[in-house]
C-alpha cells in the first residue's frame, strides 16, 4: 500500500484513448506549462489517498473498461505509488494503460514506471502553447505518441498521425462541471463567449497566461 495524491477518478472517459476508459488524474505538477488547462492539478500535497482505496474504486469499473488513462498533474512524480496501484489492478484490466507526462521523451522512457511493462503507451513532453495541434490525443504537436507494448501498438498505431477529433467528455458532479479531453486552441475562449452571450459566466482552471484579456 502506498499514498497517491489524486485529483480525480472517473468512468467512463471517452476522449482520452480508445473506448470507454477509466480516467485517473494525479494531483501535483511542477512543470507548469504556459496554457495548461489543468491548473487545478498543480498544487502538490492535496488529495492524499491510499492506493488500496483507489484500487477498490477502480475495481468496480474494471469489467466494463476498455482501458485506463493516467494524466494529471504529473504522473511520473508519483511513479512508485502508481506502480503499486498498477501491480494490483493490471492483472484484472483487459484493456490498455495510456499515460500522459510532461517529462521530456528521453527522461520519460528512462523512468522506472515507463520501463516497468505496466504502461502500454505514453505521451511525453510538456504542452507547448505556440505549437500547432494537428494530431489525435495530443495537446500540441511536439508531443509524440509512443506505443510501448504489443497491446499498445494494436491500440494506438492507427492514431499516431490521425487528426484530433475535438471530442470532450462533460462531467457534472458535486465539484461543478468539468471536461475531459483535449480542447482545441481557443475552444474554451469560444465557449466562454457563447456562455457570456447567454448571461452565464465560465471560470476555467486554464493557465491565465494563455487566456484572452477580459473586456
Ligand atoms: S500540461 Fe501537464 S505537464 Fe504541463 S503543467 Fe499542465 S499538468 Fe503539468
Amino acid at each position: 500500500m502506498a499514498t497517491l495524491h489524486l485529483s480525480r477518478l472517473h468512468f467512463p472517459v471517452t476522449a482520452l484513448g480508445p473506448g470507454r476508459r477509466i480516467g485517473l488524474w494525479v494531483q501535483g505538477c511542477y512543470i507548469r506549462c504556459p496554457g495548461c488547462i489543468s491548473v487545478d492539478t498543480w498544487a502538490p500535497n492535496k488529495g492524499a489517498v491510499t492506493t488500496a482505496i483507489v484500487s477498490k474504486a477502480i475495481l468496480a469499473w474494471l469489467g466494463r473498461a476498455d482501458g485506463l488513462t493516467i494524466s494529471g498533474g504529473e504522473p511520473l512524480d508519483q511513479g512508485d505509488a502508481l506502480e503499486n496501484l498498477l501491480n494490483d489492478i493490471r492483472p484484472r484490466l483487459a484493456g490498455d494503460v495510456l499515460l500522459y507526462t510532461g517529462y521530456p521523451e528521453s527522461a520519460a522512457l528512462d523512468h522506472p514506471l515507463i520501463r516497468s511493462g505496466l504502461i502500454d503507451a505514453v505521451i511525453p513532453e510538456p504542452y507547448e502553447l505556440a505549437a500547432p495541434q494537428t494530431t489525435a490525443l495530443r495537446g500540441s504537436d511536439n508531443q509524440p505518441l509512443i506505443a510501448l507494448t504489443r497491446l499498445g501498438r494494436e491500440r494506438y498505431e492507427h492514431l499516431l498521425d490521425a487528426p484530433p477529433d475535438r471530442t470532450l467528455d462533460v462531467m457534472i458532479d458535486k465539484t461543478g462541471v468539468w471536461f475531459a479531453g483535449i480542447p482545441g486552441p481557443g475552444d474554451f475562449a469560444l465557449l466562454e463567449t457563447a456562455l457570456r452571450a447567454k448571461g452565464h459566466r465560465l471560470a476555467t482552471s486554464a493557465d491565465a497566461r494563455a487566456l484572452p484579456d477580459k473586456d
